[in-house]
């Protein structure tokens, strides 16, 4: 049966990451099995838990295991996309999961290593190799980077961080966030500073960094303007939107007993990643006549990047141990279900 258009636009991969030091040191049961040919990811009951249930089993577009290398993500599954925004389409890459799963390991990775790059510095080094081979055509880069906290959207980038800013629509230019900066970058030097900046601001008035990101989407805005002289005599201007979204921890913020402002905070996120599932299963689906897009700040915001010529990549990533099992079947069924 051949795939529908939006289901080739559309791709889920998965990650499992290695167990860590703590894991190791606990002994944990690792549940989760990976298998690479066939795209899949199995998993087991923890062996305290019923034996008389059967493994579950979901498929992917691809499957990555705990060796695999940020590059090979890099070249099988973000290049194709960073590709087709320089060629002037629109790309969204999510990295979606419970804290501590590897989203900010996928997007950024380790800092100041080559290996361990993660999908924002590798696309710089992508775009700005391309800008510097190519030889009949001019290009302008410019950096955004935003993070949406509790439905409110803050410019990362601005002196002000107390700011909240509004999303507009204009009928020729579609959504926007209003007085979002951008900056032209010319290097990767130059873009890396802007990432930097953004990141020291993303910790300004958070007292706990890793509670702060794990209930925050940052999303990392790259657009790429391509102009050329056509054979007509006219310049042709092309552009294409790069979105490198590091979403909220996956995990059900609702289940420690919040209560006032950090449940009406719980819901938000929950209702967030709830409406992007949405728009993409419904992007896949491809029968759907209304992509609820509405429904959230995020998939508002992220309307032009999402569906039509653009092309998306949803990485969930998953931990292996035992004690993570009910979180890490939900991610699944979340990406499968978007998938
Ligand atoms: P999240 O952003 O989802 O909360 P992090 O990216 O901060 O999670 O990852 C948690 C920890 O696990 C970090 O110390 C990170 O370096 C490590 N880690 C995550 N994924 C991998 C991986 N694939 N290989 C090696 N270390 C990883
Ligand atoms: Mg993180």
């Amino acid at each position: 049966m051949s795939k529908n258009k939006s289901s080739e636009s559309v791709k889920v991969v998965v990650r499992c990451r290695p167990m860590n030091e703590k894991e190791r040191a606990a002994k944990f049961e690792r549940v989760v099995s990976v298998d690479v040919k066939l795209g899949q990811i199995i998993v087991r009951n923890p062996r305290e838990a019923s034996a008389s249930e059967l493994p579950k089993i979901f498929t992917f577009d691809s499957v990555y295991d705990w060796n695999s290398k940020q590059i090979d993500l890099y070249d099988e599954t973000f290049r194709p996309l960073v590709d087709s925004v320089l060629f002037g389409f629109n790309g969204t890459i999510f990295a979606y999961g419970q804290t501590g799963t590897g989203k900010t390991y996928t997007m950024e990775g380790v800092r100041n290593d080559p290996e361990r790059r993660g999908v924002i510095p590798n696309s710089f080094e992508h775009i700005f190799t391309h800008i510097s081979r190519s030889q009949n055509q001019q290009y302008l880069v410019r950096a955004s980077y935003l993070e949406i906290y509790q439905e409110e959207i803050r410019d990362l980038l601005s002196k002000d961080q107390v700011r909240r800013l509004e999303l507009r629509e204009k009928p020729d230019t579609g959504v926007y966030v209003k007085d979002l900066l951008s900056f032209v970058t010319k290097s990767v030097q130059e873009i890396e500073r802007v990432m930097n900046v953004g990141n020291q601001n993303r910790s300004v008035g958070s007292t706990n960094m890793n509670e702060h990101s794990s209930r925050s989407h940052a999303i990392f805005v790259i657009t790429v303007e391509c102009s050329e002289l056509g054979v007509d005599g006219e310049n042709h201007i092309r552009v294409g939107k790069l979105n490198l979204v590091d979403l909220a921890g996956s995990e059900r913020q609702t289940k420690t007993g919040a209560k006032g402002e950090r449940l009406k905070e719980a819901t938000k996120i929950n209702l967030s990643l709830s409406a992007l599932g949405n728009v993409i299963s419904a992007l896949v689906d491809g029968r759907s006549s209304h992509i609820p897009y509405r429904d959230s700040k995020l998939t508002r915001l992220l309307q032009d990047s999402l569906g039509g010529n653009a092309r998306t990549v949803m990485v969930a990533n998953i931990g292996p141990a035992s004690y993570n099992v009910e979180e890490t079947l939900t991610t699944l069924r979340y990406s499968n279900r978007a998938k």
